[in-house]
Parts: structure tokens; sequence; C-alpha cells
């Protein structure tokens, strides 16, 4: 039996249609009492996020609460300003009517985050949810069981039960369930390819539209011309990074050939330098979310030639900083999303052969490239669809809230972060007004011989 009944959901559309989300000074407060509450407990979720993942405080801090801080702070300061409606310019046709944009309110809107980021995965969009005037559903991760404890009790504390609503458990049963009984005004998820495909389905339906934040292969190109050093720390550190269990971690290397030799010293002497030469006592490496991920992960360890790492100990959940050459294009390390610490390193020669490569795993949700060549960035950058990445640098256009944040084609739909997450949660209501004063005659019948006239004002 779903935890969830239907109930529960008509009385938050009750809620909102009350219209007491929708007022300036409500959102606010709300983003208040959040924040509040996220430094009450930041003790307890750093210490779910380390019972979950094994983050240490630094880690937890810079890549979950901190983030989550800095996208509150930024609503309030801007909320005034996000809502207020727009005027934009009116056509010939229509003059001497203004015209205004409007954000509205979507309504109930349903978020569903995944495990390995679980904290800011799910109280990022809620951000965004409650800026936008909605009532929401949210649905944490049950992979990441002390995250989504620590999650329940803050809402539950803070919000009452029709405004924000936390359902735990089993994803398949509990968003199934409600999505077939429920007609939600928007479904925000966050996780993997055939789960959002499900949900995609789910949600057409009853026509409701879907932000998709999922993942994929995201390459990551290395040039002869790079500057190797900064290019092996950058690398090291978005790969291996939650042990790679970061949708936009770098999930392979592509080197030009001339300097895989130098390239793969440079990773390895990082990687003991970042996680000393054994990084199951590192302070600063965590483990697999789970067994399941953990047998996934290791299977993979087959599929070429470890060059580096490797160990595992399942009693620990750990795996090893891995690196791996000789891999086959269509062993399943190549064909599937790595999501673990195994960074594989293939060599090219030109930039047609590196293209072929990334084109067996098409829409990548981040792309790197390591060059000092501006006309060489300036290709990559056409040449490849991409959801969003960095130049010499890897994982942190995540955190620069003034850029969307978001996947194409197959690794998703939709953006946000920042400014774009209020837009996802609100539509946009174009207005024309018209004045009374003015009605010329000639926009009504007969428009017998008025063409060349309205020609002219449509030019
Ligand atoms: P997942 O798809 O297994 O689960 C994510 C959420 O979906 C969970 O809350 C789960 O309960 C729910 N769920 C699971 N099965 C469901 C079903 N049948 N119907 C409805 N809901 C269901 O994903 P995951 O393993 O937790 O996350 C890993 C994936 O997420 C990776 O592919 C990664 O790249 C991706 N990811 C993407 C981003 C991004 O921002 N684009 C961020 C983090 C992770």
């Amino acid at each position: 039996m779903p935890n969830v009944d239907m109930q529960q959901l008509q009385n938050m559309r009750n809620h909102f249609e009350t219209g007491v989300t929708k007022p300036y000074q409500f959102r606010k407060k709300q983003l208040q009492l959040l924040k509040q509450a996220v430094l009450k407990y930041e003790t307890e979720i750093s210490a779910a996020l380390y019972s979950d993942l094994k983050k240490s405080k630094e880690e937890a801090y810079t890549t979950e609460i901190g983030l989550v801080l800095s996208e509150i702070n930024l609503a309030i300061k801007n909320l005034s300003n996000w809502m207020a409606p727009k005027y934009v310019s009116t056509d010939l046709a229509n003059l001497p009517s203004s015209s205004k944009i409007y954000r509205d309110a979507l309504g109930v809107v349903l978020i569903i985050s995944p495990w390995n980021y679980p904290f800011q995965l799910m109280m990022n969009p809620l951000i965004g949810a409650i800026a936008g005037g909605n009532v929401a559903v949210i649905k944490p991760s049950e992979f990441a069981v002390a995250t989504a404890g620590i999650i329940d009790k803050i809402i539950t504390e803070i919000f009452p039960d029709e405004y924000i609503y936390c359902v735990q458990g089993d994803g398949a049963t509990e968003v199934s369930a409600m999505m077939q009984s429920f007609r939600f005004d928007h479904v925000f998820y966050t996780g993997s390819i055939p789960v959002g495909k499900a949900i995609y389905k789910m949600a057409a339906e009853n026509l409701v539209p879907v932000t998709l934040e999922l993942g994929g292969k995201s390459p990551c190109i290395v040039e002869a011309d790079a500057n190797l050093s900064t290019a092996a720390r950058r690398i090291v550190l978005g790969k291996f990074i939650n042990v790679g269990q970061t949708c936009i971690a770098p999930d392979y290397v592509l080197v030009h050939q001339s300097v895989q030799e130098e390239l793969i010293n440079k990773l390895k002497s990082t990687i003991e330098k970042f996680y000393t030469t054994d990084a199951s006592t590192s302070y600063d490496y965590g483990k697999i979310i789970n067994e399941k991920r953990f047998d996934t992960l290791v299977s993979y360890l087959n599929e070429g030639k470890i060059i580096f790492g490797g160990n595992h100990d399942k009693s620990k959940l750990f795996i090893a900083p891995t690196l791996i050459d000789n891999i086959s294009l269509d062993s399943s390390l190549m064909k599937e999303e790595i999501f673990g610490p195994i960074l594989p390193i293939i060599s090219y020669s030109t930039q047609e052969e590196a293209l072929q490569i990334i084109k067996q795993n098409e829409n990548p949700l981040a792309f790197y490239l390591f060059t000092t060549n501006k006309k060489t960035e300036n290709e990559w950058i056409k040449a490849v669809p991409f959801g969003g990445g960095c130049i010499n640098n890897a994982d942190w256009h995540f955190t620069n809230h003034n850029l969307p944040f978001g996947g194409v084609g197959k690794s998703g739909m939709g953006a946000y972060h920042g400014k774009f997450t209020f837009d996802t949660f609100t539509r946009l209501k174009g207005v024309l007004k018209t004045p009374n004063w003015f009605d010329p005659f000639i926009k009504y019948p007969s428009f017998k011989g008025r063409l060349k006239l309205f020609k002219w004002i449509f030019r």
C-alpha cells in the first residue's frame, strides 16, 4: 500500500486554491523559515550525509548545505523583482495597448530526487517551488535513508502538511500511485534515464509538464596544448568527489595521444596527493551508496586494463579511485553511465575520431575541455550538443547560479538554479491591455480594400 492517499493530495490542491501561498510576504516568510531550519539542523544534515555517503563535514557543506543556503539567500533577495510583472513592447497593430508578462504559480508540484546529493537535489528545486508560490509534494530517495529522514523532519516541523508534504518510501510504488490518482501541475524529477522515461510516460497521460534532470556519459577532452598539471587536479577532483557518484562527473577522458602518458602520470600522483596511497582511510573519500551499485561498479573493473587503483572492499563499500585503459568502445563501461570512481582513459589523434566516440553516447549532460587554444575551444563548443560544461575545469559550472543547469535530449529537459528555478516553477502569462479612448475603424469589418494597409502594418 502506498504511504500517501488521494485525500492528502486533494487537501493540498484545496490549500493552493485558497491563494494563501501566492503573496510575496508569505513566500518570503517560508523561505526564511527554511533557511533557519537548515541552519538549526546543519549538524544533523551533515551527520546524515556522512551516514549515507561518508561525506566529510567540509564536503557536505560545500556540495550540499552551502549551496542550499546560497540559493535561499538569492531567492529571498530577488523574490520581489522576480515576481513583479514585466512590461514588454507592443507591436504596431496593437498600439496604443500595453503588454505585460505575469508569472503565475503552477499549483501542486511533485519533486523527486536521487540519492547522490540527497539534500541539495531535493532542497534547491523546493526553494524554487516555494518562491514560485506553489504547494509541493517532495519524494526524497529511499537509498539515502538518513538524509531522507532529516529532510522529512525539517519539512514536518516547519510546514503544514497541506503546504509541503514529504513522502518517503519506494519510488516505484509511491510515485506511480500518486501520479496515477492525482493530476500534478508539474513534476520535477532528478535521477536516472530509465526512471525519467517512466515518469515522462505517466505525466503524458494527464498532459503534466515535466522537468527531467537526468544522467548520461559526460566526456572530458584533454587536448595536446592543455596545461596538464592543472587538468589533472581538476579532473581528479571533478571525478572522485563523492566517489564519482556525481551526475556531471567526467565519465571518461579522451586525451590527445601525444600527452596521454604524461596526463596519466599526473592523474596518478594527484590521486595519491588528494586521497593518500590508501583512499579507504582518507578523510576526503566517501563510500558507494549500496551493495547493488558496488557490484555493478566492480563488474566494470574487468572491462579494461587497470592502470591505477582497482582495489575494493565490499564490507566498507569502498572502491579505490581507479584509472583504466584498453577499453573496448562496445563494453558496458563505455555504454553505461559509470557513476562511480572508475575513470576510463582513451586516446585520440584527431578531433573527428574523438567526436565519433562522443557520438556513441549523444547528448551528454556535461562536457569538459582542457585546452589553451581559443579556436579549439570554440570548435568543440559548437561541435557537441551538451547540457552545460566547463573549459579547463570540471563540475564547477553547477555551482554558479547565474548559469542554467540542465540536460539536452537524453540527458534531460528544462533547467534550474538561481532565477532559472523560479522560472521553472512559474508560468509566463502574457496580458495585453487596450485603452478605450482609441478604437480605429480599420480594425473592424468590412476589411475590403485594406490589404495594402495591413501589409504595411505587419511588415
Ligand atoms: P533513480 O532514478 O533510481 O531514483 C531517483 C528517484 O526516483 C528516487 O527518489 C526514487 O525513489 C524514484 N524512483 C525510482 N524508481 C521509480 C519509478 N519506477 N517511478 C517513479 N519514481 C521512481 O536515480 P538514482 O539512482 O537515485 O540517481 C542516479 C541517476 O541520477 C544517475 O543517472 C545520475 O546521473 C542522475 N542524476 C542526475 C542529476 C542531474 O542534475 N541531472 C543529478 C543527480 C543524479
